[in-house]
C-alpha cells in the first residue's frame, strides 16, 4: 500500500504514520526527518539546508526529491510499501513522486488529506514535543509521556522543535496554504483523494484510515 499523508503541519500526518507504520507493514518516509538528521549530522547538505527549515520556507524541490528518491530506489523491491509524510509538499515535488514511483513500477494507491481547523493545529504544534533519541511524538496535555520530559519508548530525552514556535509555525502555515494546499487537486483530477477531518484525537483519525483501508481492499477483492 503506497499513501500519502496530506494536511497542515500539526493536522497529525507524523503521528498516524508513527502509530500504524507497524502494523501495515510500511515504509514511513518523513522528509522532515530525513532533514533534520542531514542537520543534525551537520552534513554538507544540512548545512546547506538549515536555514530554510529555521524560517518555515521549504527546502529547494530538487534536494528533497533527491532524498526521497534514493529511499525508493532502495526499497522498491521489498513489497512494503510507503506513507510518504510531508512529501509532496509543492506541484513540482507531486509530479516527481509519481514519476520516481513510475520508475520504480510502484503507484500510489491514495493520498490522505487529513483536514484540520487551525483552532486546533497552533496549540498541537505548540505543545508538541518530540524524543531526541528515537523521534517519537508527544504532546504536553494531548499525549503527555508517562514521565515529564522523557520518552516513554526509549528513554530519550524530550525536546521542543526548534520550528515549533509561533513566529515560525505562522510563516509555516503560509508556506502551506501557499505552495501545499494546491496539490490536493493534483489527487483529486487522479481519482485518489480521500478525505478525513482530523481535528480529532489519535485514536479517532487512524480508526478512520484504518476504514478506508479495508474499503479499499474490499473493492479490490
Ligand atoms: P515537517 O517535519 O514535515 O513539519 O517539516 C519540517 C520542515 O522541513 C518544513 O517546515 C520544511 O522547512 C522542511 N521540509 C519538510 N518536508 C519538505 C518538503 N517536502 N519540501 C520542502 N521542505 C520540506
Amino acid at each position: 500500500m503506497i499513501i500519502v499523508l496530506l494536511g497542515a503541519p500539526g493536522a497529525g500526518k507524523g503521528t498516524l504514520a508513527g502509530a500504524l507504520k507497524d502494523q501495515l507493514g510500511v515504509h514511513h518516509i518523513s522528509t522532515g526527518d530525513l532533514i533534520r538528521l542531514e542537520i543534525k549530522g551537520g552534513t554538507a547538505i544540512g548545512l546547506e539546508i538549515k536555514r530554510y527549515v529555521e524560517s518555515g520556507g521549504l527546502v529547494p524541490d530538487e534536494v528533497v526529491t533527491r532524498m526521497i528518491e534514493g529511499k525508493v530506489v532502495t526499497t522498491a523491491n521489498d513489497g512494503k510499501g510507503y506513507m510518504f509524510d510531508g512529501f509532496p509538499r509543492t506541484s513540482a515535488q507531486a509530479l516527481d513522486l509519481d514519476k520516481i514511483l513510475t520508475k520504480n513500477k510502484l503507484a500510489i494507491d491514495f493520498a490522505l488529506y487529513m483536514e484540520a481547523s487551525l483552532d486546533v493545529v497552533l496549540p498541537r504544534l505548540t505543545g508538541r514535543r518530540v524524543c531526541k533519541k528515537c523521534g517519537a511524538l508527544y504532546h504536553l496535555t494531548n499525549m503527555p509521556s508517562k514521565k515529564a520530559g522523557i520518552c516513554d519508548a526509549c528513554g530519550g530525552d524530550l525536546y521542543q522543535r526548534a520550528d515549533d514556535n509561533e513566529e515560525t509555525i505562522k510563516k509555516r502555515m503560509t508556506v502551506y496554504n501557499e505552495s501545499t494546499k494546491p496539490i490536493i487537486d493534483h489527487y483529486k483530477a487522479q481519482g485518489k483523494l480521500k478525505t478525513i477531518n482530523a481535528d480529532g484525537g489519535a485514536d479517532k483519525v487512524k480508526s478512520e484510515l484504518l476504514k478506508i483501508l479495508s474499503e479499499v481492499h474490499e473493492k479490490r477483492s
